[in-house]
């Protein structure tokens, strides 16, 4: 990939409810998905922004 920052920022949201988060980086975002899927069983989607 070109010109790809070190740090992506990633929008984690959640589709089954209001939650959602802005993070740095592929394993936060990662984190903050299982973090929230596993509390709540919901469905989580990062995107990069
Ligand atoms: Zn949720």
């Amino acid at each position: 990939m070109d010109s790809q920052p070190l740090r992506p920022r990633y929008h984690v949201v959640c589709r089954e409810c209001r939650v959602e988060r802005l993070v740095d980086g592929r394993d936060a975002a990662v984190a903050a998905e299982r973090e929230h899927a596993k509390e709540t069983g919901h469905r989580v989607v990062a995107e990069r922004v």
